[in-house]
This record gives C-alpha cells, structure tokens and sequence, in this order.
C-alpha cells in the first residue's frame, strides 16, 4: 500500500497534494504541547530533538482556563472512577447515560429552551443540526453569512437544499434576499462571534428581519457560551434575544473547557433531529465522565461572574498594550485580539520566533482560516494572563516585528 501499485502511484498523489500546500505556503506545523493543570497558561513545549521549554500559551480557545478548573477535573475523574470512561456505544444501542441526561437539561436551562441535544463535538452539531433541520422543512431556503465557519457550511452543503450567501453581517443585503424569497420558507443560519476577527452579529436585527419575513434562525454561539451574557448564555442572552432565536447551537469545548457539542431549541426540533441526524444516531455518545465535567463547568459560570469579567479586563487591557506598541492591532469588539501580518510565510515566522526566542505560544492564521492578505496572529488572553505576561508579550512581539520589518499600525487600519 502507498506504493506504485499496477502502475498507479497512490503515494505520489498524497505526497504531490502536500507539496502543493508548501507551494502555497500553507502547509500547517502543530506544536507538541503538554498543559499543565493549575498553572494555566503555561505549557510544557517538547522541541524536535526532544528536548522540553515551559512556554505562555497565548492563543487557547479554552478561553476561561475551565479545563482546568478544579471542580470540572474533579467532576470528570470522580464521574470516570464511578462509571468507566467510554460510554459504551451510540445512544440507540447504550441508551442515554445519566450525566448525559443532565447535561442536556443544563444547556435547555443555560438557553431557555425546552429541550438540548449533545453531540460529539461542535462541529458535528453544526454539520448534523443545520442539515437536518433544513432537510426537515419542505422547499426551504437558507441564507448563510459569508463568514459563516465550516461546520455551518457543510451543514448547508449536506442539506442538499437551495442556499444564499448574505455578506457578512450586512442587514441590508439579507433583507434583499429574504424578500426575494417570497413565501417559501427560510432558514437564516449566522454566528454571534465571528472568531477569527472578533465582530458580533447584530443578533435583535436579525431576529427582527426573521420575524418579519417569516424565517427561522439558527444561531452559532460558539465563541460566546461561558463568555457573555449574566450566566453565560452567550452574547444572545447578553442582548435580551435568546427566546427570539429558534435554534441556539455551542460547544462544550471552548468557553466550558472540556469537548462536545449542543443545540438547544423547542422540543419537536430537538426530537426530530435526535430521530434524523446521521452525525447524531451513527456515532457514541459523549462518555458520562465529559458531560458530568461540562455540567459542572456549565453550572458554576452560571453564578460566577468572576471569570468573564476578568476576560474582558484582560482583553481590554491586552489591545491597550499592544496599540501603544505601535502594533497592528486589528479592530475587535470581543475577547480576540488580531494582530495584522499580511504575508503567510511571515506570519509564520513570526510565529518561530516567538516560540523559539520567547517561549510565546501563538498559532499563526493563514488561508484559508482568513483571506490571504490578512494574515494575523489570533491571541487569546484569558483570566489568568496577569499583567508582567503582557508586558512580556509586548516586548516580544515588538522585537519579532522589528526583526522581520513587519507592518505597523496603518496597515491594519488599511487592511480593515
Ligand atoms: N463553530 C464555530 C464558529 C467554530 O469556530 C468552531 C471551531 O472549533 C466550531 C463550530 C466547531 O466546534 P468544536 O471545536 O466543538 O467542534
């Protein structure tokens, strides 16, 4: 296998694929990282030749260090000593677990809605939620943000039903496109965060133009669970509009710290797609030890308030620190704070070096997570970035920029 095979070179094709990819200058390198629990955001870096550096991690979606936090390691190793650790098949050959039962009525609660679905990650409940709710509803049209994220666009793809693509967060042109439709009924699929650039939808807009045209809404709210909102309802919930939307989808991966993924909406919804989803029915249920750890993670942002609003403090005084470095901090309303490369291959670089120099652990993005031209680094800072990390990161990132000439502020500004 893999080699020339009757004449057919099969490892040349996957070899030549990737070699397109260098050509592009996209091809992706993952670091090799070990967290370490009670010492967010520090990591253990194992280098190449094997060798081990303690590094700042700066670009984690665990954006609230929940992963971590006693009371979700606790609930997943007491839940794991007391039931096992697998969850013993798909639901319709295992049935529900219980810690899976409460999860699922924990997330109804988080949204106000009548009922929860849990998938094996946010991925699958966009690919499967989306495509089954759309397939369910004769004739219907969806309309999909531009910048909608890639599990919302095969969700789309796999419903085989008629699509428009309304420009990202543009009222106007979504308005056009609803009355174009006539009567035939819609689905209006859209993200509250849009995480690469850290933007908001104007959720009570849309909810208005659904309302008046006659569409449902199916809202992503992926980057905002945990994060936004007085129980962490997400940025819907922050807006006063969470009853308004019809279907509100989330992972338990990010704001929540552990993986798996929900939508929430009325019941009938949710029992439909529980009876329809391939990506629900043909795969294993989350394990009881993930869902009690999302429970517990879910439960207690509910009543703290303490972690989202360091968060903000932490972002806020994050873009302070960087702007008056005089670097190319892109506009965001949220938690992400971009900083504007413009280049992949510099981009990348710039990456190395903050590791290999300065024990700085930023991703770099490249197409096609955003449009080439506006390559950028994505930093996450959570509660627990104190202020001598940021200083640090300042210092840092001014001598990588200087040391590969990169563009400052203007740029950015230019770019936007
Ligand atoms: N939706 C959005 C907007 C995302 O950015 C992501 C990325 O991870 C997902 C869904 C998928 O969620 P998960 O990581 O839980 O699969």
């Amino acid at each position: 296998p893999g080699g020339n095979v009757a004449g057919v070179d099969y490892a040349g094709y996957f070899k030549e694929a990737v070699s397109r990819l260098h050509g592009e200058r996209r091809y992706r390198v993952f670091a090799d990282i070990e967290r370490i629990a009670g010492r967010f955001p520090t990591a253990k870096w194992r280098q190449p030749g094997g060798k081990t550096a303690e590094i700042t991690v700066w670009c984690s979606n665990d954006y609230l260090g929940m992963g971590q936090h006693k009371e979700v390691v606790a609930a997943m190793t007491d839940t794991a000593a007391r039931c096992g650790v697998g969850a013993g098949g798909t639901r319709n050959i295992a049935g529900n677990n219980s810690p899976l039962v409460d999860l699922e009525r924990e997330l109804a609660d988080l949204h106000g809605k009548e009922a929860g679905l849990v998938f094996t990650s946010g991925y699958v409940s966009n690919q499967a939620g989306i495509s089954t709710i759309a397939k369910l509803i004769p004739d219907c049209l969806i309309l999909s943000d531009a910048f909608n994220h890639n599990s919302m666009i095969e969700g789309v793809r796999h419903s085989g039903c008629a699509k428009k693509i309304f420009r990202h967060n543009d009222l106007r042109h979504l308005e056009e496109l609803l009355q174009e439709a006539g009567d035939r009924p819609k689905l209006i699929v859209f993200e509250s965060v849009y995480s690469m650039d850290g933007d908001v939808a104007p959720i009570g807009k849309i909810c208005d133009l659904a309302d008046r045209y006659g569409a449902m809404t199916y809202l992503d709210e992926v980057h905002a669970v945990g994060l936004y909102g007085a129980r962490g309802g997400g940025i819907a919930e922050r807006d006063g509009v969470m009853h308004r939307v019809d279907v509100i989808e989330g992972t338990l991966a990010k704001g929540f710290g552990c993986v798996g993924g929900y939508i929430t909406a009325s019941a009938a919804i949710c029992d439909a797609v529980r009876s329809f989803a391939p990506g629900f029915i043909f795969t294993t249920a989350l394990p009881p030890a993930i869902c009690a750890a999302a429970t517990a993670a879910i439960r207690h942002l509910k009543t703290s308030q303490w972690e989202r609003d360091r968060h903000q403090d932490r972002a806020a005084r994050l873009k302070a620190i960087l702007t008056a470095a005089g670097l190319p901090v892109m506009p965001s309303d949220t938690h992400i704070v971009p900083v504007f490369v413009g280049d992949p291959e510099r981009c990348k670089k710039a990456c190395d070096l903050l590791l290999e120099d300065h024990g700085i652990y930023i991703q770099p993005i490249n197409y096609p997570t955003v449009p080439k031209g506006t390559e950028r680094l994505r930093i996450t800072p959570s509660p627990y970035h104190d202020d001598a990390l940021m200083d640090q990161l300042a210092e840092a990132m001014a001598q990588v920029w200087d040391k590969l000439a990169l563009p400052l502020r203007e740029k950015a500004l230019a770019a936007e």
